[in-house]
C-alpha cells in the first residue's frame, strides 16, 4: 500500500473515531459543526476524487462566502485550487468595506495600510509579501514572487517596487471611512487586540480541485493600529497558511503572534500526516496555544482540510465561523467550536 493510501486509510478510520465521539479539545465544547462534519466524514471511504467531484473551498469568516463563490467558479472550471484560492480571496481584497483585508483596511499607528499575504500550490511552491503599502492585491504579488522570482517573500518598499515593475498599478488604500476610524482611535492611541468585533478579520481560503490536488491563499492588512513594520502570522508559510498536497492544508486567522510562536498551520499539516483528523488537528493546534499563554483577551480560528476532503475547525474563543462550499454547493457558514467556553 503507497503511503498516501495508508494515510486515506488512517484519516477515515479517525472520521469514524469522530462519529463515535472521540475528540481531543476541551471536553464538552462539541459543536454541531463537529457533529455535521462527522457525519459528512463517516458516508465516504474512497479516494478524493471520488468523494469531491465538484472540489472543496472553505475560507475564514463571513467574507469568505463571496471568496468561495469566486473559488469555486475556477474550480468548476478545471481550475487549479491555487488559482482558486487567489481568484477567491482578490474579491475580498478589492473591498473597501472590509476593515481587516486590502482596500479599506485598518491603517498602523502612523496611518499607513501595509499589507500581508501568501500563497502555496499542490507542489510545494510558496510566495509571500509582507509590511507592503499601495497595492491593491498583495496575493498576486506573493504569486509573483512564487511564479517569477527564485525567492519566497519580500518585504516592504522591495515588494512594492516589484508590484510595479510586474505592471501593477499604486493606489490608496485608506478609505475615507478607515481614515475616520484610525482618527478616532488616535484620540486614545490604546492597542488591543479584540476577539472577534466585526466578525470579518483575515481571509484565509483552502480548495482542493477537480484532480484531488490542494492550494491555500491568505491576505489581511494586520491588526488595525499595529506598530509600524508589524508583521503578523499571515504572509508566514506554516504560520497563516500551509499546504501539503499529500497530506492536507490549513489557514489561520487572529493574532498572528500567538500562531507564529506555535507554527501554527505547519503544526496541523504535520499532524495530520501522523493521522489525525483536520479536527483533531485544529484542536490540538489550538490547544497548545492556551496551555502556555493567557488567551483571554485574544482570538485564535484555524481551519483544515485534508487529502480525503474531511474539514476540521477550531477556535480560542466562541464566534469564529468560517464558509463552506462542497461538490459544487454553497453550504453557508459553519460555527466553530471553541476551547474556553466563555
Ligand atoms: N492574523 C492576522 C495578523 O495577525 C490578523 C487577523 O487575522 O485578524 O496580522
Amino acid at each position: 500500500m503507497s503511503s498516501r493510501r495508508t494515510f486515506i486509510a488512517t484519516s477515515f478510520a479517525a472520521a469514524v473515531g469522530a462519529v463515535a465521539g472521540y475528540f481531543t479539545g476541551k471536553p464538552g465544547n462539541e459543536t454541531p459543526h463537529q457533529e455535521r462534519i462527522a457525519e459528512d466524514s463517516s458516508t465516504s471511504n474512497s479516494p478524493p476524487a471520488e468523494v469531491y467531484k465538484k472540489g472543496l473551498v472553505i475560507s475564514t469568516w463571513y467574507h469568505g462566502l463571496v471568496a468561495n463563490a469566486a473559488a469555486q467558479e475556477v474550480i468548476a472550471k478545471g481550475g487549479r485550487a491555487v488559482d482558486a484560492a487567489q481568484q477567491g480571496v482578490m474579491i475580498v481584497e478589492e473591498d473597501p468595506t472590509g476593515t481587516s483585508v486590502g482596500l479599506g483596511g485598518a491603517p498602523d499607528r502612523e496611518g499607513k495600510v501595509t499589507l500581508d499575504a501568501c500563497i502555496m500550490d499542490d507542489k510545494g511552491n510558496a510566495g509571500a509579501v509582507c509590511f507592503m503599502e499601495d497595492i491593491l492585491h498583495p496575493i498576486s504579488v506573493a504569486r509573483k514572487v512564487m511564479d517569477d522570482t527564485p525567492h519566497v517573500m519580500l518585504a516592504g518598499e522591495g515588494a512594492r517596487q516589484f508590484a510595479i515593475e510586474s505592471g501593477m498599478d499604486t493606489v490608496n488604500l485608506l478609505t475615507p471611512e478607515s481614515k475616520l476610524l484610525w482618527e478616532e482611535w488616535l484620540v486614545t492611541s490604546q492597542y488591543k487586540p479584540i476577539i472577534n468585533v466585526e466578525n470579518h478579520d483575515t481571509i484565509g481560503l483552502v480548495a482542493i480541485d477537480l484532480e484531488g490536488n490542494l492550494g491555500g491563499a491568505c491576505t489581511t492588512s494586520g491588526l488595525g493600529y499595529k506598530m509600524r513594520g508589524r508583521v503578523g502570522d499571515s504572509p508566514i508559510i506554516g504560520a497563516g497558511l500551509y499546504v501539503d498536497n499529500e497530506v492536507g492544508a490549513a489557514t489561520a486567522t487572529g493574532l498572528g503572534e500567538a500562531v507564529m510562536k506555535t507554527c501554527g498551520t505547519f503544526l496541523i499539516v504535520e499532524l495530520m500526516r501522523q493521522g489525525a483528523s483536520p479536527q483533531e488537528a485544529c484542536e490540538e493546534a489550538v490547544t497548545r496555544i492556551c496551555e502556555k499563554q493567557d488567551y483571554a483577551d485574544f482570538q485564535i480560528g484555524y481551519i483544515a482540510v485534508n487529502k480525503a476532503g474531511e474539514v476540521g475547525s477550531y477556535a480560542i474563543h466562541k464566534g469564529f465561523n468560517y464558509a463552506i462550499t462542497k461538490d459544487g454547493k454553497d453550504l453557508g457558514m459553519v460555527n466553530v467550536g471553541s476551547y474556553s467556553s466563555d
